[in-house]
């Protein structure tokens, strides 16, 4: 669900940014870093625009008589599959990567558990090269091989993404921007029952993981594709230090803001 914006950390500025989604004007604060940075840093700006343009989509739905029906505990949506930009699976990593040892190992062995079965399911071609692997249908031809076909295989599965524990996201604060910006309006129970019933979601004015998909592609030339969270530490191994690299702060955001339009 959405929350407030945090407070800007140290090493940051705030600035005022003015959006404009269709009729709608917004003036917002959004914590810069100053300096060099990397696209990691941008993350928290990059929530903050998130932030708003799905209040603004969330304001639109119930003026129009839409209710949000997610509620705390029901964790379906999170055995879809999950595609988030390079940049948020750097992040992740890094954030597994800061666990205590016995945290870690839990969360590492959920990854390891669920690439596993991708692997058994042929939806992950197990000889192809970490990090430059994606879920495809391996048989193509004999089932559905589009990407709602993949998704639906997916699901299908019913793996639950690693950091879910009591139908609750462990990682709440640190969750990708993707999974801020899911909401529904059609009944909760209808999610457990994706592609066989339907589920109306609540589109986000502006996308901001796929915005910051593009600005990596644009800076680090990483390709502008998303990635399946249970891929992130996989892709993080082979391909990380490449998002480590410092850059001018102001130029990353305006590449940013530029790709989000
Ligand atoms: S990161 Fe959290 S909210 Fe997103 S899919 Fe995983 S458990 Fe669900």
């Amino acid at each position: 669900m959405s929350e407030p914006a945090s407070k800007p950390a140290a090493g940051t500025l705030t600035a005022n940014i003015h959006l404009r989604w269709e009729d709608v004007d917004r003036t917002i604060p959004v914590p810069l870093p100053r300096g060099d940075c990397t696209l990691l840093d941008l993350l928290p700006a990059a929530r903050a625009i998130s932030h708003e343009a799905t209040a603004v989509a969330l304001e639109q739905a119930r003026s129009q008589g839409r209710e949000i029906s997610c509620r705390a505990g029901c964790g379906a949506c999170c055995r879809q599959l999950v595609a988030i930009s390079v940049v948020e699976s750097q992040s992740l990593a890094d954030l597994v990567a800061a666990m205590p040892p016995e945290r870690q190992s839990v969360i590492r062995r959920r990854f390891t558990d669920a690439i596993g079965r991708l692997e058994e399911s042929e939806l992950l071609d197990p000889h192809e090269a970490k990090g430059e692997r994606s879920i495809v249908a391996a048989d193509q031809g004999a089932r559905d091989a589009t990407l709602q076909g993949v998704g639906r295989r997916y699901f299908e599965l019913q793996i639950a993404c690693p950091f879910l524990e009591n139908e609750s996201c462990s990682i709440h604060p640190d969750r990708p921007i993707v999974c801020r910006e899911h909401h529904v309006t059609t009944p909760a129970e209808n999610c457990a029952k994706l592609y066989q019933v339907n589920v109306d979601r609540v589109e986000p004015a502006a996308r901001l993981g796929e915005a910051l998909a593009r600005t990596a592609d644009h800076v680090h030339g990483t390709g502008a594709f998303m990635i399946p969270l249970v891929l992130s530490l996989e892709w993080s191994e082979a391909h990380g230090p490449l998002l480590k690299k410092p850059q001018d702060g102001k130029v990353l955001f305006q590449t940013m803001m530029g790709e989000l339009t």
